[in-house]
């Protein structure tokens, strides 16, 4: 379906789905209530999968975490061993890819997740997205971005299917089947989305235009959202997980990610990303114009907003935060909760410590720490830390000596 690229950027398109639907009016199938592989094969069989038989199929999940399965950060083993198993039983080829976040190994990911061990089960493969070079492409009707590094798999397959778990976002509001393809930017190119200068004329952030814009050209073929235990609050990696046992299926990424809104208690049209993508005609969000499975509703549970400051839950620190990317703020808060006791301890009782994150700063405060390689232009007015993404270790052994939370000595580390 893809044709191969020239070395050139090229306009090209991935938008036509095989699979049947009405665009105007797209159907979404939801189940729940029976665990996720079984909610998986229930809301598939609404689909037409004749047209995979012998088909080059490519399941792209959020595995982009090093994350148990239950944590509601990747996508959930049940989901995934459900969908190979009836895009294998429909006659295709079935392959699992992914490019994880910065500083994450896709095989390890994949371990981790739970993924591997399913489609070990199966023999089928799992691709590293990052083992090649990328592809570059034009986006002709970008705003933000006009260009993007693609995984070579992206012109490979002849149907790929975005599989997100069901979660909220600091930055994005949500991540789901939209904003999961994210995860085919190559490697550290995902970043750049989330270090963009503000566009001209719009209120919106650079991140929501630009994933508008990534979705012109990769928009999945199909899209399942694992809401068997997805995440609230501070997504997408320090939120608490949140059970649905729900699994939502859509031809239209759009429209799957606006019913996948409505049980998460959101609406779609206040998802900037979505809006924009929507406005564009990318795909449909108005509940009103989407034909839902009857009564989806009774598997829907409010999550809780991502609080829109990280300094929120730490008011004795002091938070900068200029255009970093979910991985330094995922860093920041992990590392914060596990020793911000221990900080206190350290540095005298009167400071309020400032940590300043993100590629945007002019200046700091002195004496700010400044926290990983984007803010190595603040580093002779701050105190820097290097790291992409910083590691908690590392941030906890230059404040305080020792890379540990009791206070031992770091030397035989
Ligand atoms: S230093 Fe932090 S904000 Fe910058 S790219 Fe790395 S993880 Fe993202």
């Amino acid at each position: 379906m893809y044709a191969p690229m020239s070395a050139q950027p090229v306009p090209f398109s991935m938008t036509a789905s095989p699979f049947s639907d009405n665009p105007e009016r797209p159907k979404v199938h939801v189940a729940g209530g029976a665990g996720g592989y079984e909610n998986t094969i229930r809301a598939l069989a609404n689909v037409d999968l004749s047209v995979v038989r012998n088909k080059k199929v490519l399941l792209k999940p959020n595995a982009g975490r090093m994350a148990a399965p239950g944590s509601g950060i990747c996508t959930g083993p049940e989901v995934m061993a459900a969908a190979m198993d009836v895009f294998a039983e429909a006659g295709a080829v079935v392959h699992v890819g992914e490019s994880p976040i910065t500083g994450v190994k896709t095989p390890e990911a994949f371990d981790i997740t739970g993924i591997a061990a399913e489609a070990h089960r199966r023999n089928i493969p799992l691709v590293d997205m990052d083992a090649r070079p990328f592809v570059p492409v034009t986006i002709p009707d970008g705003v933000a971005i006009n260009t993007l590094k693609l995984c070579p798999e992206m012109f490979e397959y002849d149907i790929v299917v975005s599989i997100p778990v069901m979660k909220t976002h600091m930055h994005t509001g949500v991540t789901l089947g939209v904003k999961n393809m994210k995860g085919c930017l190559w490697r550290r190119s995902k970043v750049l989305l989330h270090m963009l200068a503000p566009v001209e004329g719009f209120a919106e952030k650079p991140l929501d235009i630009a994933i508008a814009d990534m979705s012109g050209i990769l928009r999945p073929h199909l899209t399942i959202i694992d809401g068997t235990v997805g995440m609230e609050g501070i997504g997408p990696s320090a939120g608490s997980p949140k059970r649905l046992d729900a699994v939502v299926v859509g031809v239209d990424a759009f429209a799957a990610d606006a019913v996948a809104c409505v049980l998460m208690g959101k609406d779609a049209r206040n998802v900037a990303h979505l809006r924009i993508g929507a406005s564009r005609g990318y795909g449909v969000i108005d509940p009103a114009r989407i034909d839902v499975t009857p009564g989806f509703e009774q598997w829907a549970s409010a999550f809780a907003d991502p609080p829109t400051d990280i300094a929120i839950g730490f008011p004795d620190f002091t938070i900068l935060d200029q255009n970093s990317c979910s991985a330094c703020q995922s860093s920041l808060l992990l590392f914060l909760r596990l020793y911000a006791d221990r900080i206190r301890e350290t540095l005298p009782a009167d400071s309020k410590p400032a940590f300043a994150i993100g590629k945007g700063h002019d200046t700091v405060p002195p004496g700010t720490f400044c926290i990983g390689n984007c803010t190595r232009r603040n580093r002779d007015q701050g105190r820097f830390i290097q790291g992409c993404p910083p590691v908690g270790s590392e941030i906890l052994r230059f404040i305080t000596g020792s890379p540990y939370a009791d206070g031992r000595s770091g030397k035989d580390d």
